[in-house]
């Protein structure tokens, strides 16, 4: 199947009001054109560096959004690039997002990534603390929550992936009801290629799919699952 084949195809099955994120990690500018030509509206990225080549390609053919761990050094060049940004978990990161953004007149939607395996090493913010996190990051001038993210394993079966979504949907539909200031609950954005099917009948409305569109990664000889420096998503 070729990048356009996948694309039609998961175009045509997503339910209406669900967005399509094309997670394109190790993908070429011109792999990421081939999908943004075949109908893909969003860019998801996990490095700046790597959305800055890819960039080059695509431009503003599609919206960009952060699906990555976004390090505070790269928040400048971030906010110059991207639409959303799907992975904040800190108020420090949130923070300085705004500040960038105040820099240069925007007001930058973002999602509150939940950690909802618990998994130590993973980012994202635990369940418990979600509440708290966003209330502090609601006072903000140049940054606008507007949901949740979460990964949830990936790999193994997609059934087991269910628990996470829900809980993840939990926490959105009670943080939706605070009806707090400057906090618009709208997107959650959950499930990967191996799980979005789980992730759709749990209510998210932004599927983050990469392997499905561009086919397997090809990570550095021996990196594969091996707690390797290129990280496993
Ligand atoms: C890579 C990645 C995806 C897509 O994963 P696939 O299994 O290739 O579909 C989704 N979300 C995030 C945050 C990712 O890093």
């Amino acid at each position: 199947m070729t990048i356009k084949e996948n694309v039609e195809k998961i175009l045509a099955e997503l339910p209406a009001g669900v967005e399509l994120v094309a997670a394109a990690k190790t993908r070429t500018g011109e792999e990421v054109l081939e999908a943004v030509q075949s109908g893909v509206k969003i860019i998801g990225e996990n490095y700046v560096q790597e959305a800055e080549s890819v960039y080059q390609v695509v431009g503003d053919k599609a919206r960009w959004h952060f699906i990555g761990h976004l390090q505070k050094n790269k928040v400048k060049k971030a906010v110059g690039i991207f639409d959303m940004i799907e992975t904040v978990d800190s108020v420090e990161i949130a923070q300085e997002i705004s500040k960038r953004c105040a820099q240069i007149g925007k007001v930058m939607p973002i999602l509150i990534e939940i950690n909802s395996g618990r998994e130590k090493q993973k980012s994202g913010v635990f369940p418990e603390d979600a509440e708290q996190l966003i209330k502090q990051i609601s006072p903000l001038q140049n940054v606008k929550v507007m949901g949740l993210m979460t990964m949830g394993p990936r790999f193994g079966n997609p059934e087991d992936s269910r628990p996470y979504f829900v809980e993840t949907r939990k926490i959105f539909e009670r943080i939706k009801k605070l009806d707090l200031p400057n906090i618009e609950m709208r997107y959650l954005s959950m499930g990967m290629t191996n799980s979005y099917k789980i992730a759709l009948e749990e209510g998210t409305n932004i599927a983050r799919i990469g392997t499905k569109i561009f086919g397997e990664r090809n990570y550095p000889e021996g990196e594969r699952n091996s707690g390797s420096s290129y990280p496993m998503y």
